[in-house]
């Protein structure tokens, strides 16, 4: 039976729904509660708790805490798991075509401002690169001067040596899918904060909905760690398979229920220690055999 919601119920949901809207988050779900308990605020996207409200009354500790339960839980959600219902849909649901999709998600993106990044020296979004409909993805940090100049990722030293690893994988630049955790440039190329990662992934994620990759390679820490929501470090997080399901948003192919996920190196990591690159073409041997491509002998220069 439907609820009656109070007028300013109604209103702090409009307002919490804006803002997850403003945030490039789209699909939320209301799970079925004990019959005893009502909810004050909607279900979080993908049917998980919350994300954290805007202003800064939540403690960086419980942030970690919170971020990493929210995508433990999003991980394990399948379809099926309860009785979701859909509030509001993204521009890109029922798309149908990955590339069209990602088109719809770029302009949803607009000339954003979502975060600090915006005022502190970029020169333009850089959205992601490549096949649309790409069996492998890769995942780096952040652009940096050369990709935030030329508006696509890795494109500079490193992304000359992340093609070149591509090729030894056997394939071209334009069969993958290239993107980063954030999408725009930090000054002075830092590390990227914890809060540009959650205000932009959201766009990463609908990417990666619509392009339905069978792997994606996470490169360096920052994009294994933010994929992931594991603190851990590159030796622990390497030589493994994960199963990753895109936070906040579900596929438009219920066939599709995510992607295997694999960590490696960044290839500027791999430029400062060129000896790294040895288990660097461990882990990319690991994907092609997953894919089914055959391994060359030869490791990438
Ligand atoms: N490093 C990254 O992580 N991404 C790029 O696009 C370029 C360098």
């Amino acid at each position: 039976m439907a609820r009656v919601l109070s007028p300013e119920l109604k209103r702090a949901l409009a307002s919490r729904l804006a803002y997850y809207r403003d945030m490039g988050i789209y699909d939320f779900y209301r799970r079925d509660l004990p019959a005893a308990a009502s909810p004050k605020v909607p279900a979080g996207p993908a049917g998980v708790d919350l994300p954290d409200p805007p202003q800064g009354s939540i403690q960086p500790e419980q942030r970690e805490e919170m971020s990493s339960r929210r995508a433990a839980v999003a991980v394990s959600a399948s379809p099926k798991q309860s009785a979701f219902e859909v509030l509001t849909p993204r521009p890109e649901a029922g798309a149908g075509d990955p590339a069209q999709a990602l088109k719809l998600i770029r302009e949803d993106l607009g000339d954003c401002t979502r975060c600090r990044l915006a005022k502190q020296g970029r020169k333009q979004i850089v959205f992601g690169v490549g096949n649309p409909r790409a069996q492998l993805m890769f995942i780096g940090e952040a652009p940096g001067a050369d990709e935030d100049l030329q508006g696509e990722p890795f494109v500079g030293r490193a992304g000359q040596l992340l093609t070149n690893m591509i090729a030894a994988m056997g394939l071209k630049r334009e069969q993958v899918y290239i993107a980063n955790i954030i999408k725009c440039r930090p000054p002075n190329n830092r590390t990227p904060e914890r809060d540009e990662c959650e205000t932009c992934s959201p766009f990463l994620m609908r990417q990666i909905a619509a392009i339905r990759p069978r792997v994606i390679v996470a490169l360096g820490a920052v994009a294994a760690r933010t994929l992931l929501a594991i603190n851990d470090s590159m030796s622990n997080l390497r030589g493994r398979w994960y199963e990753f399901a895109p936070t906040g948003v579900r596929s438009d192919d219920p066939s599709w229920t995510g992607a295997r996920l694999a960590v490696t190196y960044h290839p500027a990591f791999l430029l400062r220690d060129p000896r790294q690159k040895k288990e660097a073409w461990k882990d990319l041997q690991m994907v092609m055999k997953e894919l089914g491509l055959k391994v060359p002998a030869k490791a990438a220069e």
